[in-house]
């Protein structure tokens, strides 16, 4: 694979290795082979990371906003420009269809450069007249953020993080998931090439370890972690400590309900949008699929007729839809909790099994019949498996969609405009779809409520996240004093 990075780690503006790292074995999903070995950073290793951002981030802080978004607007073009053979890469990180990849992640990391790098001119303080006396505000960087990965996401991962950091004056060290660690590595290279100075932006590769040592490290100002609630409450607990800022972007089981009188086709479509795409791998996914009893046999036929058209495959083929689960342990964790649904009584409509492919496939698999205690309706699956619920009225659809600790996203089909948005209203999530599902335009705020997070990434909430606001106060006359 020629796009592939040259080494384990981007510090400092240049690959660097250290092979007394533990292995990381970077697999191809949809062949089972390693394709790449990279190292675990050492403790010599995140010294370095840590100590070239913090010296760079001093220096990047004191261009002007104008000069740090041209070089991020200068990355995303780089980035489009790369889109291929970035999306080839994306591919064998996490074995997503290259039909997904090409349009999906890189494209979407640069949206982020590109919108931040817009923005970071316009990153400013305010003004407060208090009679002749006046306040000013400065809106400072934080200074050096750690940023934390997932796997099924890796580019934009690593985009969405860097790009409102870096537009606000801060540094950051970056750690991939450890399960798709190659694509980071080339936003590092990217950013290079588009001028960001030495030690801006580095990549380190590591197991939660690694994460763990970054998070403690007296110099690190802020933590924006994606990844799972119980990775999540440890993280945050360890940046408390230091009462650092954090970013959390957990988890979700998030509802999605349909009305009666809702256009089928489209809410077939948002269904299979919010439980199948990337394998059902995504964290905003509807997978609670609440369908009110007048439509639900109708959805259910209509559903499977449109899962005939499911393409397996190798993944880098521009026809395949549908790709493996990212490792042999996700396809694993999946078949569990497909054995608990068939166990807890929910009745198996289509799929559960693998497929006669090499690699970790999984056919895209719906139950119907499931109630709100069944483990399917209760955990996160982070797989292919769609959960059916059939549900009589708007309040109490609403109450059982609300009834779960997590609080990512939530959706609803219905030619009822008043009742669209009184669900949304209702909704107990962060992020809200009114009859379309998992859209993540980079102008709109994404993230949690409830356990599913802390912070909102991409819009301009982003900036608040990466920057912080000092007030000065300016005393024109004499001071006076009690004594
Ligand atoms: P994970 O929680 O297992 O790991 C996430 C990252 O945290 C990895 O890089 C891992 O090495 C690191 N890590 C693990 N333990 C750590 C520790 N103690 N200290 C510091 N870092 C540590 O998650 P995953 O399996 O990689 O990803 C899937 C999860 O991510 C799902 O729960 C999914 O919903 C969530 N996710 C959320 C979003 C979002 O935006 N809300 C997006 C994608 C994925």
């Amino acid at each position: 694979m020629q796009t592939q990075p040259t080494a384990s780690h981007f510090i400092n503006g240049a690959y660097v290795e250290d092979k007394s790292g533990e292995d990381i074995r970077v697999v191809y999903p949809a062949t089972g082979e390693v394709i790449a070995t990279l190292h675990a950073a050492t403790p010599a290793i995140i010294e370095q990371a840590l100590a070239s951002a913090r010296a760079a981030q001093k220096e990047w802080a004191k261009w002007t906003g104008t000069e740090r978004g041209r070089v991020l607007r200068r990355a995303s073009e780089i980035m489009r420009e790369r889109n291929h053979d970035l999306s080839v890469l994306e591919t064998y990180d996490t074995g997503k269809p290259y039909q997904e990849t090409s349009v999906v992640d890189a494209t979407s990391g640069a949206d982020a450069l590109e919108y931040f790098g817009g923005l970071a001119a316009a990153i400013t303080g305010e003004h407060i007249q208090l009679g002749d006396d006046f306040v000013y505000t400065r809106r400072e960087p934080l200074g050096l953020c750690v940023g934390i990965g997932a796997w099924n996401y890796p580019t934009q991962i690593a985009c969405w993080k860097a790009a409102p950091a870096l537009a606000c004056g801060n540094a950051m060290v970056f750690k991939p998931s450890e399960t798709t660690p190659l694509c980071a590595l080339k936003v590092a290279e990217i950013m290079i090439e588009a001028g960001a100075p030495a030690g801006v932006y580095n990549v380190i590769q590591g197991y939660g370890a690694v994460g763990a040592s970054l998070i403690t490290d007296p110099r690190v100002d802020k933590v924006s972690l994606t990844g799972s609630v119980p990775t999540g409450r440890k993280v945050y607990a360890a940046a408390a400590e230091g009462i650092r800022h954090v970013t959390m972007e957990l988890g979700g089981k998030s509802p999605l309900v349909i009305f009666d009188d809702a256009n089928l086709e489209n809410a077939v479509s948002g269904a299979i949008l919010g439980n199948f795409y990337s394998s059902g791998q995504v964290c905003s996914n509807g997978t609670r699929v609440f369908v009110q009893s007048g439509i639900k046999e109708a959805f259910l036929t209509r559903l499977t007729e449109r899962l005939k058209g499911v393409k397996m495959g190798d993944p880098q083929d521009p026809k395949v839809n549908f790709g493996p689960m990212v490792s042999e342990r996700q396809r694993d964790i999946v078949e569990g909790f497909i054995a608990k649904g068939k166990q807890e009584g929910a009745r198996l409509v289509t799929g559960g099994n693998r497929v006669d492919l090499p690699g970790f496939y999984l056919e895209p698999t719906v139950f119907a019949d499931v109630t709100d205690d069944m483990t399917i309706a209760t955990d996160e699956i982070f797989g292919p498996v769609m959960s059916v619920l059939s549900f009589e009225t708007e309040e109490e659809v609403l109450s059982r969609a609300n009834a779960t600790d997590f609080g990512l996203a939530a959706g609803v089909f219905t030619a009822d405009l008043t009742r669209a948005h009184r669900m949304a209203a209702g909704f107990e999530a962060g992020t809200c779809y009114i009859n379309t599902y998992n859209d993540a335009p980079v102008e709109a705020p994404f993230g949690g409520s409830k356990q599913s997070g802390v912070g909102r990434e991409n819009s301009k909430a982003a900036i608040e996240h990466y920057s912080q606001i000092k007030g000065v106060y300016v005393r024109m006359g004499d001071l006076e004093a009690p004594f």
